[in-house]
């Protein structure tokens, strides 16, 4: 088949499903499966695609069609620059999770330990050790199917340093059992839409993500009120916290830190302008 044949075929599939950015996922799907950019397209449209390629990109238009994330049919998704693989046990990786990273990155020092809670595909930490020197850190999840992609991106990224990042299985503090240890930083995006939201949410989301990524129980805080109960007894004097917020929830969690005790309480904006992430700092002197 022509190249702009199989272009016109994905085209028309993702447009009838009214899949948002339908141009966008078909040049995706054309340069992943059969190797076909946009300028490939442009200069010489009547490339001959193989058989095999041409109806595996249209098997996979079908799926798309069914509103599965391209990332998770592609098996991967970008992010920080590096190719994290994802399936629907974990969340797709964010653009707007990117301004958390490089937010704790500025702040990591050669030697800063860490923890980070809600880990998923472990895109955050693993992009943490990734950009920083003999960082170490513990990254846990409640699933233990999204422990295993995170492990396995760890290794694929970090390869002989990915022993620097422990996983441990857990619900938020509990996975750290025992252990009394105190952290430079704890960092977490986790799940903050409040319940009566999900049904709205894209059906890519709602339908194809894990919804306990997503749940924040009724007004969407419940995961920060549980984290900051305890964050105070896990920072060391001068430690941080970055949270990854909902655009409207920058007050909320800003108090809730307040009322943690922590000092030094900041919101940060994302590329769109919506309040994305709160960092809070637990006083030097505070027993
Ligand atoms: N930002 C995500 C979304 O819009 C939600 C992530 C989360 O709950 N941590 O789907």
């Amino acid at each position: 088949m022509k190249a702009s044949d199989v272009k016109e075929k994905i085209l028309s599939a993702l447009s009838a499903a009214e899949i948002p950015d339908a141009q966008t996922d078909t040049a995706l799907i054309l340069r992943e499966i059969c190797g076909i950019s946009r300028a490939d397209l442009l200069a010489d449209p009547d490339k001959e695609v193989a058989e095999e390629a041409a109806q595996k990109a249209l098997a996979l238009t079908e799926q798309r069609a069914q509103r599965i994330p391209l990332q998770q049919l592609f098996g991967t998704a970008c992010f920080m620059g590096l190719d994290f693989t994802v399936t629907e046990d974990v969340l797709c990786p964010r653009p707007d999770t990117e301004i958390l990273t490089e937010e704790v990155l500025r702040e990591l020092t050669d030697g800063s330990r860490f923890l980070e809670l809600c880990t998923g595909s472990g895109c955050i930490a693993v992009s943490l050790l990734r950009y920083s020197n003999d960082c170490t850190g513990i990254a846990t999840d409640l699933s233990e199917k999204a422990l295993e992609i995170a492990r396995k991106n760890a290794d694929a990224i970090l390869g002989e340093t990915s022993d620097a990042l422990t996983f441990l299985q857990g619900d938020l503090w509990e996975a750290l059992g025992d252990s009394e240890e105190r952290f430079d930083f704890v960092i977490s995006n986790p799940p903050y839409i409040p319940a009566g939201d999900i049904p709205s949410l894209m059906p890519e989301v709602r339908l194809h993500e894990p919804v306990m990524a997503l749940d924040g129980g009724a007004d969407g805080l419940d995961f920060y009120r549980r984290i900051l109960e305890e964050a105070p007894r896990r920072l060391k004097g001068g430690g941080q916290i970055f949270l990854e917020i909902g655009y409207d929830q920058g007050a909320a969690v800003s108090r809730l830190c307040e009322e943690a005790g922590l000092i030094e309480i900041s919101v940060i904006r994302d590329y769109g302008g919506n309040d994305r992430v709160v960092r809070a700092m637990r006083p030097v002197l505070n027993g």
